[in-house]
């Protein structure tokens, strides 16, 4: 790393101490900024990387609700609003026992580059819960939901921040909390949080944005290659709404999906993923994945406790959470023949991972560039509500495509421009980053 840039890497240590996975965020963008601050001494002048570091405003409240038998739980709720140089602060909520504002702030960081690159006037934000909703029955996820929009609710809006879903909030989740935002400040005012219901200003496509984006993304670095899906191997990890859109794309592009995950272990089907099988137990039944091995039959086994990544595969589409591909899963997915990834989850590869990688030549596709569609695809929602429009699936899904391809040409020419050919991580770094720093230089101190 650049000697300037450590020295504000190890004042980030400092000042946010034991947030590894925040850290871990920040070490990867300075990794990669180095060459743009030499071409452009006015971002160190006025502290560019310092600033953009350091979230505008940081809140952490307490979301106290009632389960089934009457018994109080205390949960905490996060909300980063990171940067606003490029829009609103836009990003999703998550609610999951592992939140703490470690995990809040890595992604909301992320979150900022992502937004920029995908060319839509949206700034970085994220938020949460450590709330775990596993096991939880509707009733009780309604008033957890309801409770966490109580505190929120003063701090969002359509022009200043817009959250959405991630893990552990969907479509139901983000009906309860637009429930209760509404029912508070007696406004319909749609566009201050997406991933909506159809029949209440959602758009099409957003449900499936992430995972078809992650698809298109890959469909372009195969193609700058000479090649495609066609007939290709791939593992998707995760069964989520990320894994279960990345593999309904693939399987219409051509792939073969053969292997995917949950928290429990990991199933691999040789004759393909059956999506339909899948959308049943993981989104009708909310149910698990070893379900999907007892029902499909036997040629399909449930492997308990072990990671997808041993999975041999030609492209891997990590899809679940951050850090699940250790340097020495990408190690053997090497030898092993991977030559794409892309990464629907956020920063799911460790650095050693990427190191791997990168240096072996695979297309390495990062979160921030690959899995942008979902974000893109809330700015259109937020489009959409702002103008009283609907669009047709059709036209929502050529403009995610199109949107996906800019980024993948983005990323390729900054690449190319910066002396990295083929470098997405450096690509994606450089370009999301060059369009916030110009923006906060515009704006001022
Ligand atoms: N949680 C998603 C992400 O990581 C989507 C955020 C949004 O739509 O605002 O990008």
């Amino acid at each position: 790393m650049h000697e300037k840039l450590s020295s504000i890497y190890d004042n980030v240590l400092r000042r946010n101490p034991g947030e590894i996975e925040f850290h871990q965020a920040v070490r990867e963008v300075l990794e990669s900024v180095g060459p743009v601050l030499g071409k452009h001494p006015e971002y160190a002048e006025s502290k560019i990387i310092e600033r953009i570091c350091e979230p505008e405003r940081q809140i952490i409240f307490r979301v106290p609700w009632a389960d089934d038998s009457g018994e109080v739980h205390i949960n905490r709720g996060f909300r980063v609003e990171f940067n606003s140089a490029l829009g609103p602060y836009k990003g999703g909520l998550r609610f999951h026992p592992s939140v703490y504002l470690g995990i809040v702030k890595f992604l909301g960081f992320e979150q900022i580059f992502k937004n920029s690159l995908t060319g839509l006037p949206i700034g970085g934000g994220k938020g949460g819960s450590d709330f775990d909703p596993k096991g939880r029955s509707e009733r009780e996820v309604m008033r957890f939901c309801q409770s966490f929009m109580t505190e929120l609710y003063r701090h969002i809006g359509e022009y200043t921040d817009v959250p959405a879903g991630d893990i552990g909030v969907g479509g139901r989740e983000v009906g309860f909390l637009f429930g209760q935002y509404k029912r508070i400040t007696n406004r319909f005012e749609s566009g201050v949080i997406t991933g909506k219901g159809l029949s209440y200003g959602g758009a099409q496509v957003r449900t499936e944005a992430t995972g078809y984006g992650c698809a298109f993304f890959v469909e372009e670095m195969l193609r700058a290659r000479g090649t495609s899906f066609d007939g290709k191997t791939v593992v998707v990890s995760g069964s989520g709404n990320v894994a279960v859109y990345a593999i309904e794309k693939v399987e219409q592009l051509g792939g073969r999906v053969v292997a995917c995950s949950d928290s429990a272990g990991y199933v691999v089907d040789d004759k393909g993923i059956d999506l339909e099988l899948l959308k049943q137990i993981k989104q009708v039944e909310r149910g698990r994945l070893e379900t999907y091995a007892a029902r499909r039959g036997d040629h399909v086994a449930f492997v308990p406790g072990r990671s997808v990544w041993e999975v041999p595969c030609e492209v891997a589409m990590p899809s679940a959470t951050q850090n699940e591909i250790t340097g020495r899963d990408a190690a053997k997915m090497v030898e092993t023949g991977c030559v794409a990834v892309g990464e629907g989850a956020n920063m799911p590869t460790t650095p050693e991972g990427i190191k791997i990688f990168l240096e072996a030549g695979v297309a390495f596709g990062p979160g921030k560039a690959a899995n942008a569609g979902g974000v893109a695809t809330s700015a259109l929602e937020m489009q959409q509500n702002a103008s009283r429009d609907s669009w047709t699936f059709e036209t929502t899904e050529l403009r995610l495509r199109e949107i996906m391809r800019d980024i993948h040409g983005r990323c390729v020419e900054t690449a190319d421009e910066y002396g990295m050919p083929g470098n997405y991580v450096a690509g994606a770094n450089i370009d999301g980053f060059r369009r916030v720093a110009d923006a906060m230089l515009s704006l001022g101190l």
